[in-house]
């Protein structure tokens, strides 16, 4: 390489890859490379792309009525934005996808089976490990494969996509992830259970908007995200393995109640006598707890991921599931009492956005956080007293 060369050449795509091509063995030793640019371009670049692919609103709605996948993908990220003109355009476009849902009100009556048919939302739990997204895979394609439209979103607090949140290595759902039936969306990334639950509850909005009738949302078995899941879907599933040590795999009582079935993977090779001994005990530990009011049993079922083995077995309990609460209406009763939650986890944070915009109230809590960390300010009462200030400047 001569000097010329170097200068000429030295920021080019033709000089990068011909370094590249002499530098293939690890052992070279390369002189003069510089110290890496303080500024992360791939960042400045990725942000510079995020700006450029803002659409009018119109183009939002037009395309996720069209099915438009990209468009949807380029609205959830809006849905997923901080920004204030994205979630003002956000909450437009979600706006016009619910006029489009039928409303299960008293002024309309429960929806019948065929028509309108309402979506499936199933929400698919289970520790890390147990095999949640091989399951995903095959009971997803296998759903392709019977003419639905599927969507995977994930529920993860914890992780950030940075770091390679679930669901956000494509490998993991191989044929999913290729399949044009299917739309596999990563987990917001981190922010508080609250946040991250409204962002996926308005991207369901938007991918039945766009046609996709099946919505599973997945959640790593730890902590309060399957309650959360429980809070926005028609069917909980439980994914759990045989002989995994503690019976219970350190799942709470609690999640083992909230599922409409649970399904034992792993049930192939050895391990499938050991299934189907979990089986039992998990469905005679069921019959302890009382009986549902939604006329289901909930059932305990066993499959191989891996095999698909029992894999139709668990789509048709999700179908007898949903003729059953359909039919005698505590399908149409559980959305509406999500409804209800959305409403006040909404009201609750317009209430607090709107306290914390205003100018003089930021100020005044500035300066009593001081006041409570030098120990001279009662929080009970300095609470009360910003609250009562907000409430008589209105
Ligand atoms: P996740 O962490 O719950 O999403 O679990 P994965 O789907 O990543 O699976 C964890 C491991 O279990 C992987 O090595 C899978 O290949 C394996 N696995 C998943 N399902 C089955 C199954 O049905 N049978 C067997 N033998 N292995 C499975």
């Amino acid at each position: 390489m001569n000097s010329t060369e170097d200068s000429d050449e030295f920021v080019s795509v033709k000089y990068l890859s011909k370094m590249e091509e002499s530098n293939k063995s690890a052992l070279n030793v390369m002189e003069g490379v510089g110290q890496p640019s303080p500024v992360n371009t791939d960042l400045v670049r990725k942000l510079k792309d995020r700006k450029k692919k803002r659409h009018p609103v119109s183009t939002y709605i037009e395309g996720i009525f069209a099915g438009n996948r990209t468009i949807l993908s380029q609205a959830i990220t809006l849905v997923e934005s901080s920004l204030h003109s994205d979630q003002k355009k956000a909450q437009e476009i979600i706006a016009a996808c619910l006029k489009t849902r039928p409303a299960y009100s008293s002024q309309h009556p429960a929806p019948s089976i065929q028509s309108p048919s309402p979506t499936y939302r199933i929400g698919i739990t289970g520790v890390p490990g147990v095999g949640k997204s091989t399951f995903i895979e095959s009971l997803g394609t296998y759903l392709t494969s019977q003419g639905y439209k599927l969507a995977v979103l994930a529920i993860d607090p914890s992780s950030s996509r940075s770091k390679g949140s679930i669901l956000g290595d494509k490998t993991r759902m191989e044929e999913l992830s290729v399949d044009p039936n299917a739309f596999i969306r990563p987990s917001p990334s981190a922010g508080s259970l609250g946040g991250v639950a409204r962002k996926t509850r308005e991207t369901i909005i938007l991918c039945e908007a766009a046609g996709f009738n099946v919505i599973f949302v997945e959640t790593v078995g730890v902590g309060q995200s399957e309650t959360t899941v429980h809070g926005m879907v028609d069917f909980f599933l439980l994914l759990m393995l045989a002989g995994a040590g503690d019976e219970l795999q350190g799942i709470k009582r609690g999640i083992i109640e909230m599922a409409d079935t649970i399904v034992i993977n792993k049930a192939d090779g050895d391990n499938l006598n050991k299934a189907n001994a979990a089986r039992v005990e998990y469905t005679n530990a069921l019959h302890l707890f009382p009986p549902s009011e939604n006329g289901w049993a909930p059932r305990v079922d066993i499959c191989s991921a891996h095999t698909k083995m029992g894999i139709e077995k668990v789509w048709e309990a999700i179908l007898s599931h949903r003729e059953i609460t359909l039919q005698n209406g505590f399908f149409q009763s559980r959305r509406r009492e999500q409804n209800l939650q959305i409403f006040y986890e909404a009201l609750d944070e317009g209430l607090k956005q709107a306290f914390f915009s205003r100018k003089q109230m930021d100020h005044a809590v500035k300066k009593i956080e001081k006041g409570i960390r030098e120990g001279l300010v009662n929080p009970y009462f300095a609470a009360q007293a910003l609250i009562d200030k907000y409430f008589s400047e209105e």
